[in-house]
């Protein structure tokens, strides 16, 4: 395959590769080469991808930033630079990616929010956004860095990630009719991870007669795992992520009620539950009682489903019926977000009849363990 990767799943591809073969077997929860669990992206019967160490499809969310350096021109003192970004959608599998947020943040200010006159990039096409930056106050120097958060969509689910990408670029003097200096940065100097555009040299080297340079400059990102927690784009609004691998536990479930305890490995990443049995197709058998009672008969077959979403565990209604958590009554097909202290009432007209509370273990601000706890009236 053909792809650029700015993130630690890139370090070894030969396990990648396993794992992406063994995933093709849609009843396979682990790779039968390696072992490691399969975390197969939410559209994988589109990409065949799986989720790299930050929860992210690389086949999915694969974004290329560069700068027109054909449209350059000089930059001084007292004026303002417009950099002619280009966003690319560079993936190769048809899955569109969308741009929910650009913000830049110019020599350590506080950030900017840019309004974008699109949301939704074809695979293989391109958007430009001219980002044009304050009045520049002095000559030398100056950093931008650009934060731009994307999402990948399926159905009705959706992952978001914030990357940032560093700018360097050179300020001449003020004096309009002094010839520009042309500062000099290199990549040596800054550092790795910045990208040095030098706008004034380039368009001194075109009126020198060089060629001028067509080839857009690519500019380095990465994910801002940090940004994603400031602009809630990940985890819950308190900070606290849920990964893609936190471990299921279930208690008060007889063995043939809940799966397993451990992370959700089933090819849809989702775990069904209702009043069905696990024989019927269900994840989790909910009834009141051991038979099928009155009570056990008003829970819907399929009532709610279970699943990780941009670093939140996340419960979606499905029965006709509704449900309850706490005192919200959910109808079908509202989703919300559970968090530590919820409770899971199955049956609207009798909710203490059956409940399954959520609890989650913390470590630094991840969620390690979400234990999942059944209590019945009866
Ligand atoms: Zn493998
Ligand atoms: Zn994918």
């Amino acid at each position: 395959m053909n792809m650029l990767r700015t993130d630690a799943s890139s370090a070894n591809p030969a396990r990648q590769s396993c794992c992406a073969r063994s995933a093709l077997d849609l009843d396979a929860s682990f790779c039968e080469e390696c072992g490691k669990p399969l975390y197969r992206c939410m559209a994988h019967a589109e990409c065949g991808g799986l989720l790299d160490e930050g929860d992210m499809c690389p086949v999915c969310v694969n974004l290329e930033l560069s700068l027109n350096a054909g449209a350059a021109s000089s930059v001084r003192e007292g004026g303002k630079l417009a950099l002619p970004l280009t966003i690319r959608n560079a993936s190769n599998v048809g899955r569109p990616l969308f741009i929910t947020g650009l913000w830049i943040t110019e020599n350590d200010g506080p950030p900017r929010e840019l309004k974008l006159p699109f949301a939704r990039i074809e695979p293989q096409q391109t958007a430009n956004v001219a980002v044009r930056t304050e009045i520049l106050k002095y000559a030398g120097v100056h950093q931008v860095d650009l934060l731009i958060a994307v999402s990948t969509r399926y159905q009705w689910r959706q992952e978001e990630y914030v990357f940032s990408s560093n700018i360097i670029f050179p300020v001449e003097p003020k004096d309009p009719g002094g010839p520009a200096t042309t500062i000099n940065v290199n990549a040596q100097e800054v550092g790795a991870g910045f990208t040095v555009y030098n706008p004034t040299r380039i368009e001194a080297d075109r009126s020198a007669g060089a060629p001028p340079q067509i080839e857009p400059l690519r500019l380095s990102h990465k994910r801002a795992d940090a940004a994603e927690r400031d602009y809630h784009k990940r985890g819950l609004d308190n900070g606290i992520r849920v990964p893609r691998d936190v471990e299921l536990v279930w208690r008060g479930f007889s063995p043939d009620e809940a799966p397993f305890d451990g992370p959700i490995v089933k090819a849809s990443g989702m775990l069904i539950a209702g009043r069905n049995s696990r024989r019927a197709g269900n994840d989790i058998c909910l009834r009141v009682g051991e038979g099928l009672d009155e009570l056990s008969l008003s829970i819907s077959r399929l009532l709610f489903s279970l699943y990780i979403e941009s670093g939140a565990f996340k419960l979606r209604a499905e029965g006709q019926y509704g449900l309850k958590v706490n005192d919200r009554q959910l109808k079908r097909t509202e989703t919300m977000t559970l968090k530590s202290g919820d409770v899971i009432r199955p049956v609207v007209k009798a909710p203490s009849a059956l409940s399954i509370s959520v609890a989650f273990e913390i470590e630094h601000d991840d969620v390690r363990r979400i234990i999942l706890t059944r209590e019945s009236a009866k």
